[in-house]
């Protein structure tokens, strides 16, 4: 890349007007669609800088990377887990996040749940769906997801409160808008067969989230964009932490 690093606050300035173009496309106001800068892998302060430019929430994919992060930004920031979890680190990611976007099977879920409940927690939960199909990617196939709803529905310790999905990564990002327009699509379908609320689309990312928008998401989930290059991860920076 090289040159000056550009000034956060008019990346963030571009990418707003991208995405309130695009909710305007999708017949909603620009303040539909909320940004969650996805800091993995950066360092503390960069968080703050993103403070600064008026990003307010944020997506990690470690629960330990995001322990040391949330240690060091102090409280009243949001983090949420946009990752994959392992059910061993539940526990821990339910003390750090009010939101996991990235439930992606029925034992996870139970898990979230059972722990929840003993901790008094009541996370917010998106189901991960795997609309592509993709051998690589995680997710449920769209036809689990009626009976994982109806288990969801007797939990009393989350909230169920939408789905997230990853598009393939392909430089023709038109490719993309099925996979978003599909996961719409179930979320419709979902609201209606059993009458509840599912509000939030967490679904595009630094490459697509312009199409995404278009097809009704939420919740965008941009670190590259905003961020540029990430730098590598160095485990010793992270923090030891205990739940
Ligand atoms: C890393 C990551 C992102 C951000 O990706 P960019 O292409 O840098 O915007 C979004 N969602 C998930 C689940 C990620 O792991």
């Amino acid at each position: 890349m090289g040159g000056k690093p550009r000034d956060l606050k008019d990346i963030l300035g571009e990418v707003n007007a991208v995405i309130a173009e695009a909710a305007r496309v999708s017949g909603r106001a620009p303040e539909a669609v909320e940004i969650i800068g996805v800091t993995k892998t950066h360092g503390p302060d960069l968080v703050r800088e993103a403070l600064d430019a008026g990003i307010t929430t944020f997506g990690e994919s470690r629960v330990q990377e995001a322990a040391w992060k949330i240690q060091e930004c102090g409280g009243g920031v949001d983090f949420h887990l946009i990752g994959h979890l392992q059910s061993n680190k539940v526990r821990a990611a339910l003390a750090l996040f009010p939101v996991f976007h990235a439930v992606d099977t029925l034992k996870l879920l139970e898990g979230v749940e059972r722990i929840a409940s003993e901790d008094g927690q009541r996370p917010e939960v998106l189901l991960e769906v795997n609309v592509s199909g993709e051998a690589s990617k995680f997710g449920f196939k769209p036809d689990a997801l009626d009976s994982v709803i109806e288990r969801a529905l007797e939990m009393r310790s989350l909230t169920l409160s939408g789905l997230m999905t990853m598009a393939p990564y392909t430089p023709e990002i038109e490719e993309t808008r099925p996979v978003f327009a599909e996961l719409r699509e179930l979320r419709d379908r979902l609201e209606d067969k059993f009458s509840i609320g599912l509000p939030h689309l967490s679904m595009g990312m630094s490459n697509d989230y312009r199409v995404a928008v278009e097809e009704g998401a939420t919740w965008v989930r941009l670190g590259g964009v905003l961020f540029g290059d990430r730098p590598r991860w160095k485990p010793q920076q992270e923090y030891r932490w205990e739940p």
